[in-house]
């Protein structure tokens, strides 16, 4: 192999480092590279040129430049050896903070710089180096075919180099790393149910992937990203958590969403003790991955969505893109619950008009219904218009628990609050047909409230909306699929 194509490859190989030796100038570096290195993936791409501009980028970066000037050498060993890459051992051999602590302890673990540790870099840089072999000669390796999951490390942040398995330290400052990768020693793995990469279906190199980082119990909501090869470990990303002093438990949901959409969740649980020699005997800290309902797939797959929503007892959170929507919680449970919205749906699914299907005949408890919906919409609809202000919100998908409150996205109703005595907009046929009314829906010159209301104002008509269920039970194992209808969606398809 040449030494352009090799430029990618050690690049992968030392991704996990870059961020500390590149500083605060990474995430715009990280994006350079990443074009880089998905351009060198292609077929017949110019490696020359893609190498040459691979080292302009970390020019800059004296420490990044001389690291991967090391990976270069380190990897020519393995490249003659043609050795199987062991994905087991020698990573684990970095320890939980080996990929996201600065030079001088990676130096420690046998990563370090210096010519004489080259033999002891070496096995951590196969599994990266592995992953871009598909452009080449060279056989295809078991590496490929081994499954992923999410994995944590959990370090007290005074001590960063001892993994905690048995418990949290109360009063601790925590560092909770999160990454997706096979299971390996010193990491803990959501294993049970489908692999990440299954959930996640195929998709190209160095994936984005965004985490957001639940826990209820200190009222904490977090979001960082990560980058994931197509095989081998993703780099981590990691939450400060500081634990009270009278914490007993801790528990906290991991949810990874790619495009916007959850793929996989988990939680994060074990006891809080003062004295981790006092942890109750068979104390451990435990990861288990969610049950999720295969999707009704009302998007096409791995298309992404404009929104992802997540609903569960930890809380209820919207990734777009960057951004992060929390809602309010005990303000949407109010009107979920105190509301009339339960009696009205019950109404309308069981009362004499539903059963002849006669939307004109329900029109009251219709208007009823369009009400509750414009209280929805402060509570779900408005964070999320907010938040994405000028960018499409048209596709959404929402997870949620069975055991969470009725989530009723579908029934957020965006146009106007009509007037008491509204009637059916005369375009509702279309409306129902359709999602969309050309309809005036306005409050006329001198009206506080318009005179009709209209299904295109829901969104479960003017948005395609995904729904999956994270099955109650257990959260470990996703074997049985489970029937799931929304009510609501079949609601207004049997209207008309
Ligand atoms: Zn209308």
């Amino acid at each position: 192999m040449n030494s352009a194509a090799r430029i990618p490859r050690a690049v992968r190989a030392i991704w996990s480092a870059l961020p500390d030796l590149v500083g605060g100038d990474w995430p715009l570096v990280e994006r350079e590279l990443v074009a880089l290195l998905d351009r060198s993936d292609a077929a017949g791409a110019d490696l020359d040129a893609i190498a040459e501009q691979i080292l302009r980028q970390l020019a800059p970066y004296q420490a990044a430049q001389q690291r991967l000037l090391q990976a270069l050498a380190d990897a020519l060993p393995d490249e003659m050896l043609k050795g199987e890459p062991d994905l087991g051992p020698p990573r684990t051999a970095n320890g939980p903070s080996g990929a996201t602590r600065g030079m001088p302890r990676r130096s420690a673990n046998g990563r370090g710089e210096g010519p004489d540790e080259a033999g002891a870099a070496a096995p951590a840089a196969e599994p990266e180096l592995a992953e871009a072999n598909g452009g080449d000669a060279e056989p295809e390796t078991p590496a490929a075919a081994e499954p992923r999951w999410i994995l944590v490390w959990v370090a007290d942040a005074a001590e960063p180099e001892q993994p905690l398995h048995v418990a949290f330290r109360a009063g601790a400052v925590h560092e909770i790393a999160v990454a997706i990768g096979p299971n390996q020693e010193g990491a803990i793995a959501a294993v049970g149910g489908r692999p990440f990469d299954e959930e996640l279906g195929p998709v190209s190199d160095m994936e984005e992937l965004t985490v957001t980082f639940l826990a209820p119990s200190i009222s904490m909501q977090q979001t960082g990203s990560l980058f994931l090869p197509r095989t081998g470990t993703s780099r981590r990303v990691t939450f400060a958590v500081k634990l009270p002093d009278d914490l007993d438990r801790f528990d906290a949901e991991i949810r990874v969403h790619h495009r916007n959409r959850a793929v996989q969740m988990a939680r994060l649980s074990g006891v809080v003790v003062t004295d981790l020699a006092q942890a109750p005997p068979g104390s451990r800290i435990e990861l288990e991955v969610a049950t999720i309902v295969p999707e009704n797939a009302d998007l096409s797959a791995r298309e992404g969505a404009d929104v992802g929503i997540v609903r569960t007892e930890a809380g209820t959170t919207g990734v777009a893109d960057m951004d992060l929507v929390g809602f309010d919680d005990d303000r949407l449970g109010r009107v979920v619950r105190e509301g009339d919205l339960l009696d009205i749906l019950t109404e309308l699914s069981t009362g004499d008009a539903s059963r002849q299907r006669k939307l004109e005949d329900a029109v009251d408890d219709f208007r009823a219904l369009v009400f509750q919906g414009c209280e929805l919409y402060p509570v779900i609809g408005k964070p999320l218009v907010e938040t994405l202000g000028s960018r499409p919100l048209d596709r959404l998908q929402v997870l949620v628990d069975e055991r969470s409150d009725f989530f009723p996205l579908e029934l957020v109703y965006d146009l106007p609050v009509p007037a008491k005595d509204a009637t059916l907009c005369p375009g509702w046929k279309t409306a129902l047909r359709k999602g969309t009314c050309d309809k005036n829906h306005e409050a006329r010159g001198g009206e506080l409230h318009p005179r009709t209301f209209c299904p295109s104002g829901f969104w479960g008509l003017s948005k395609v909306i995904e729904r999956r269920v994270v099955s109650n039970g257990s959260w470990r194992r996703a074997d049985v699929p489970e029937d799931f209808e929304i009510a609501v969606r079949l609601l207004f398809d049997d209207l008309p």
